[in-house]
């Protein structure tokens, strides 16, 4: 396994276990595979994008955060997302219909996530 979603996945672990909340954890890497932007699921805001992109109240998701976080740091090439279960197994973490947008909007060419 890549070792950037052994992270994600390690990092997903760590979240609190809350009822209706994913564990989810997304890191964006630059064209060396470093980590220029990482985080979790926020339940707490939202963002104005999500708004243009979707009707729904929409809080922001890991893959916004660490996409959000990188713009920061350089040109992200590409997207790893993990979340886990209650028992720490993997599961899918196909990003959404809004992610999808933002991930459009990056320079972001390929994304990878577990199944
Ligand atoms: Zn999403």
């Amino acid at each position: 396994m890549n070792k950037t979603l052994a992270h994600c996945i390690n990092q997903a672990r760590k979240l609190p276990i809350k009822r209706g909340r994913h564990r989810v954890y997304a890191a964006v890497v630059n064209s060396k595979g470093r980590i220029i932007g990482e985080g979790s699921n926020c339940y707490a805001k939202t963002h104005p994008r999500n708004a243009k992109y979707s009707d729904n109240k929409h809080y922001i998701h890991a893959e916004q955060r660490a996409i959000m976080r990188s713009m920061r740091n350089g040109e992200g090439v590409k997207l790893y997302i993990a979340r886990v279960l209650k028992d720490g197994t993997s599961a899918l973490a196909k990003p959404c219909c809004v992610c999808d947008m933002w991930i459009k909007d990056s320079s972001i060419a390929s994304v990878e996530y577990t199944v």
